[in-house]
């Protein structure tokens, strides 16, 4: 647990030494001496007295040695003392603040071998104010692999850049749709950016007075802050399905991982041993309570549990390993880490990816239940008879036009003897009847909307005609009417209708249009049918 806390602690994740690195030796200076790698190398003073003075480690270098790395941590400043066969000595130091052209990507401080033809006899390591010597990661090293290198650069590029994208895309998306799992994600995203900013070192290039201690609890804040972040977009996306206890208790753990992480990433020097033991403690079992929620969700058919199970098992796989794993400098620790930042920028990559498309198939349904929708509202306001306006998308129509500004025509046409159609021909043949008088109504210039009332009656709503000119639209549709001839087994059908037409000011009520033109039908039937009727004047019209 203690290697686990060191490894988180360092600048967050794991260890902290590029790839780039070939052939390195470990130091491990963690009780005084031994010190693994070097057994000539041995510390000056004790651990005890470290955390307010200096951490000295003196070694005798291995042949070929070209550098010195000092893993990025909590401690003031570092300096490496190369002496030499001829007595001269050659010292470097970096310190918080300022580790200028010491610090190559990846997390660690780097120290040249001074270029001298005399041979290296020793190297004199101290650091000031170390927080806790499990934090003190030390390797000499050969001759550094400039393909390694460009490698190593080029992760880090792709990865960080692939964060950044992923924080602002879902930013953009969380806040367009009003959803809160894309504002989680890219609250992870920029988590695990800053983590990656901070552990690469390439947040020294804009703010080079990070360097040091800062960066490190900057690095713990992050790095716990997207664990608790992970447990916020679990919530988010598939916690809708789970039991509120069980959704309580995983959003407890999540808040104790990002407090616990905070505190870490705070706290005075001497506390930090305790407390990176609770927050581990509190990190694998968030980690745990996370794969459990949702293998179990998925167990349950929760596609939300499932898209999260398999989109953070590889980074939350990533992290867990490269912090157990964090045991001394070796290619394999460091290519860890640069796994999380790959796997992490990946994930957020797919992760984004999967909430466009589910945010694109949720526009399809939406577009789907537009068009029903829109059918269902045309079903309801249509006659399936005759395909006309049925009577309450007639008012809707009517009361839309008297909502105008221009005098409103309503004329009314009622099949004349129509109940004898019946009787005489059949049921089905009055039906093809009322179909062809609503075709031919349907010719009528002027009229804007028309429709089926009731039975045999049609209605014909027309907006600024004269009286003349409503007659004149009566008229042409009764005769259009009396045209249509309907074949059937006992010879043709031609009926007649009668018109009564009312006229009224925009403004009026439907009532009061109805009522006065359904007198005047009424009167026109009176007197002998087959003609029209206007309402105010009562106009007879044959
Ligand atoms: P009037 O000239 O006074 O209007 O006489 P009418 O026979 O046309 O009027 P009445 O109100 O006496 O009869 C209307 C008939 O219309 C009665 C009913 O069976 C018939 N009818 C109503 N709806 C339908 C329908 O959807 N299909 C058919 N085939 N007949 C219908
Ligand atoms: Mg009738
Ligand atoms: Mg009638």
């Amino acid at each position: 647990m203690i290697r686990l806390a060191a490894g988180l602690l360092a600048l967050g994740f794991g260890s902290a030494v590029p790839a780039a690195m070939p052939a390195a030796t470990a130091l491990r200076p963690t009780a005084c001496p031994p010190i693994e790698g070097l057994a000539e190398a041995t510390c000056a003073e004790s651990a005890a007295g470290y955390r307010d003075g200096w951490f000295r480690i003196t070694a005798q270098p291995p042949a070929g040695v070209e550098q010195v790395r000092i893993r990025a941590s909590r401690f003031q400043s570092a300096s490496v003392t190369f002496r030499f066969a001829d007595g001269v000595a050659v010292q470097r130091a970096a310190s918080a603040g300022a580790f200028g052209n010491h610090c190559p990507e990846g997390g660690t401080i780097a120290f040249d071998v001074a270029d001298r033809t005399a041979a290296l006899t020793s190297i004199g390591i101290e650091v000031e104010r170390l927080a806790w010597d499990r934090l003190l990661k030390v390797a000499v090293v050969g001759q550094p692999d400039p393909r390694a290198a460009a490698a190593s650069l080029l992760i880090i590029g792709a990865a960080l850049g692939l964060l950044a994208l992923s924080t602002l895309g879902n930013l953009l998306v969380g806040f367009a749709s009003r959803q809160s799992a894309p504002i989680w994600n890219a609250a992870w995203a920029a988590c695990v950016l800053g983590w990656g900013l901070l552990w690469t070192q390439v947040a020294l290039f804009a703010a080079p007075g990070l360097a040091g201690p800062v960066a490190a609890r900057l690095g713990t804040g992050c790095a716990t802050g997207a664990i608790a972040c992970a447990g916020g977009f679990f919530l988010a996306s598939a916690g809708g399905s789970v039991r509120p206890r069980v959704r309580l208790g995983l959003a407890a753990i999540a808040a104790a991982v990002a407090v616990i992480g905070l505190a870490t990433a705070a706290t005075p020097d001497r506390w930090l041993p305790h407390l990176a033991g609770v927050l581990n403690g509190t990190i694998l079992v968030s980690a745990a309570a996370l794969i459990a929620a949702s293998v179990l969700g998925w167990w349950h058919g929760n596609r939300q549990a499932r898209g999260f199970l398999l989109s953070f098992l590889v980074p939350m796989a990533a992290v867990l390993w490269s912090t157990f794993a964090d045991r001394g400098i070796s290619r394999g620790d460091t290519g860890g880490l640069y796994m999380v930042l790959g796997a992490c920028a990946l994930q957020t990559l797919w992760l984004t990816i999967s909430g466009a498309y589910h945010l694109w198939t949720v526009r399809v349904e939406r577009d789907a239940a537009r068009a029903a929708e829109s059918r269902i509202a045309k079903i309801a306001e249509t006659d399936p008879l005759t395909g006309l306006l049925n009577r309450r998308g007639f008012v809707e129509r009517a009361e839309a036009l008297l909502a105008g500004g221009a005098p409103v025509t309503l004329i009314l046409l009622d099949l004349d003897h129509f109940k004898q159609v019946n009787d005489s021909f059949g049921h089905d043949a009055g039906d093809r009847v009322l179909q062809a008088a609503a075709a031919a109504l349907t010719w009528v210039p002027d009229a804007e909307s028309m429709g089926r009332l009731g039975g045999e009656e049609f209605g014909l709503l027309a907006a600024g005609l004269t009286p003349e000119a409503a007659i004149q639209v009566a008229n042409d549709a009764r005769r259009a009417i009396s045209a249509e001839e309907v074949l059937t087994e006992r010879g043709y059908i031609a009926v007649t209708a009668s018109a009564g037409i009312s006229c009224v000011p925009p403004g009026t009520d439907f009532d009061t249009l109805y009522k006065a033109a359904d007198r005047a039908l009424y009167v026109a039937k009176e007197g002998g049918r087959d003609r029209t009727e206007l309402a105010t004047t009562l106009v007879r019209v044959v």
